[in-house]
């Protein structure tokens, strides 16, 4: 059991999404970001498949077929556009990504600045996000276009023009301005 090390790990993203959330004034988001991690049925899991370089919902997925952690976390946590995938209104019964509100699509972009950091170190560049969101392409994620567009939109913005042109626009523009839609 890692208990310690994946409690370190853990939180160690925690705050890093916390410092950037707070910046751009999603305080509440800020402090309740990934909570269900600390309670037993995540934590349990990722002490058992610490990993130390990459997420032990993998090494979990590995071994029982299926995450039992990332099921309950992105059930969970509506910062995960898994978190809205649902059934369509046209009668298929496919699964679809719904759109997501624009405050959970912020917390989305700097969950995945933090977790670039944490993983790449010094070596981080503002780029890293959206290599990471574009590499092999984005037609994969069952996600809705105009969220998709968002994500990217922004993603892009911070490889083009950084942290604080992009953190300003999400603050000013996104989250505040009563004209701004997606
Ligand atoms: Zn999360």
């Amino acid at each position: 059991m890692k208990a310690v090390q994946h409690f370190r790990t853990i939180t160690k993203h925690k705050i890093l999404v916390m410092k950037e959330c707070f910046r751009v004034g999603l305080y509440r988001q800020g402090l309740l970001h990934d909570m269900s991690k600390y309670g037993w049925t995540e934590f349990r899991v990722g002490c058992k498949y610490y990993q130390g370089t990459r997420s032990p919902n993998n090494a979990e997925r590995e071994t029982l077929g299926y995450s039992s952690a990332w099921l309950h976390h992105k059930g969970r946590n509506k910062h995960h556009y898994e978190y809205w995938i649902d059934y369509g209104l046209d009668g298929k019964k496919a699964l679809i990504g719904m759109k997501m509100p624009k405050n959970y699509v912020v917390e989305m972009v700097l969950d995945r600045i933090a977790a670039s950091k944490v993983y790449k170190g010094d070596a981080y560049k503002d780029s890293d996000p959206l290599e990471y969101f574009t590499h092999g392409g984005t037609d994969g994620y069952v996600m809705h276009e105009d969220t998709k567009a968002l994500l990217e939109k922004l993603l892009r913005m911070l490889a083009d023009k950084g942290e604080a042109e992009t953190f300003e626009y999400i603050k000013k523009v996104v989250l505040k301005d009563k004209n701004f839609s997606y």
